[in-house]
């Protein structure tokens, strides 16, 4: 295997390598910390390696506390319950552990423990993100386990609206972990079906930044090598969870996910966030059942891109067909259900949901603006299963 330890400065301080989360004392130190809140959710909590990194702390003499009440698509009560914590213990800084949830209420804590206005006072909406005390946020570093949201790199934390039902983005450029530490070690126990979905969810990243009409070549050439590694690596991470080669290539294909959609996303995510909110549906596996249906239903204005894709990653004919192809056929190797009447969404999700897409942030970057009617449409065919 090559050497996978490195240290990389872009889009922030990221320590790759197996192993790494060793040096996790001495990066909360380098941020000013003394008293770090390690915040993870409740399934990791209880695990061995969330204990060993609170107390590999705790020798290294920080006074360091653990919070997990977290829900698996993150509250705005946990935020409130989190920041209460954080206070309890005279924190000065947040370890943000875990998957996409964890990193997301962990980021929008570190954010609400200097605020004096509420949460939703930050949604990505205009220039909110001026109103936000930036001297009263706190240093984060963050640890993913899971390789797919790429959070650990993202300016913002996906909340639900307990109240309204709505999953709420909340920006701030400064919300960026300050440090990452990608150690593929923590993520080989993933189950597959886990490691299946979070892995195309950063595929969805990925492709929807390529996708996005905004100009940004960086996030366009950060996009086609980040779909090539879950190309090279997702199927080998999936069947085998111990192979540290292809895990860490998910973890980086993760992190280049969430830095090429500064670009924006687009249609697949404007579906799956009101279909989280309303089903309390897992993001990656709507990502990447909505996958084919979006591309198929954006076909006509990203043709040119999905061709330059196909060329890239080597396939045959290369074309859009040979991308959509490419697709499915990766889908149904890692054993990801056709259609979302698969994993309960239920027909009269229909009606409901493109309304809710259409408002949804990510809308605003699908590469053709579609109406809700066009997004019930193409909710229809992908909970029918029909392409
Ligand atoms: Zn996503």
């Amino acid at each position: 295997m090559t050497n996978l330890t490195a240290n990389w400065n872009y889009p922030t301080a990221i320590k790759a390598g197996p192993g790494r989360i060793r040096e996790l004392p001495q990066h909360c130190r380098d941020l000013g910390m003394h008293r770090p809140l390690l915040i993870t959710d409740p399934g990791l909590a209880g695990l061995p390696m969330v204990s060993q990194a609170v107390q590999s702390c705790q020798g290294d003499g920080l006074a360091c506390g653990l919070f997990s009440h977290i829900k698996g698509n993150p509250t705005g009560q946990n935020v409130s319950d989190g920041v209460a914590a954080f206070q309890a213990g005279g924190h000065d800084g947040v370890i943000a552990f875990g998957g996409g949830s964890a990193l997301d209420a962990a980021k929008a804590i570190a954010l609400m423990v200097g605020q004096g206005r509420p949460l939703w006072d930050f949604e990505d909406i205009g220039d909110n993100y001026t109103r936000v005390n930036v001297a009263g946020m706190v240093p984060v570093v963050a640890v993913p386990t899971t390789a797919g949201t790429g959070s650990e790199v993202g300016r913002a934390s996906v909340i639900t609206d307990d109240h309204a039902h709505v999953k709420r983005i909340i920006f701030h450029a400064r919300m960026l972990p300050a440090t990452v530490i990608l150690d593929a070690e923590l993520t080989t126990a993933l189950p597959a079906r886990l490691t299946a979905a979070t892995g195309m969810d950063a595929l969805s990243h990925n492709l929807e930044a390529l996708c996005s009409p905004v100009h940004h070549p960086m996030a366009t050439g950060i996009g086609m090598e980040g779909s090539r590694l879950v190309h090279e690596y997702l199927k080998r991470a999936v069947d085998d969870g111990t192979d540290l080669e292809a895990r860490h290539f998910m973890l980086v294909a993760s992190c280049m996910g969430a830095t090429a959609f500064q670009k924006g996303l687009g249609a697949m995510h404007a579906l799956a966030h009101p279909l989280g909110a309303l089903y309390d549906a897992h993001h990656g596996m709507l990502n990447a059942i909505l996958m084919p249906y979006v591309l198929k239903a954006n076909q006509a204005v990203i043709s040119d891109t999905m061709t330059l894709l196909a060329r890239y990653l080597g396939l045959p004919n290369p074309g859009f067909a040979a991308a959509l192809d490419w697709v499915l056929a990766l889908r149904e190797s890692i054993h990801i259900p056709h259609g979302l009447a698969d994993i309960g969404i239920p027909a009269d999700a229909v009606g409901k949901v493109g309304a809710l897409a259409v408002l949804d942030g990510s809308a605003a970057t699908n590469p053709i603006p579609f109406t809700s009617a066009q997004y019930d449409a193409i909710l229809s065919d992908a909970i029918q299963g029909t392409l």
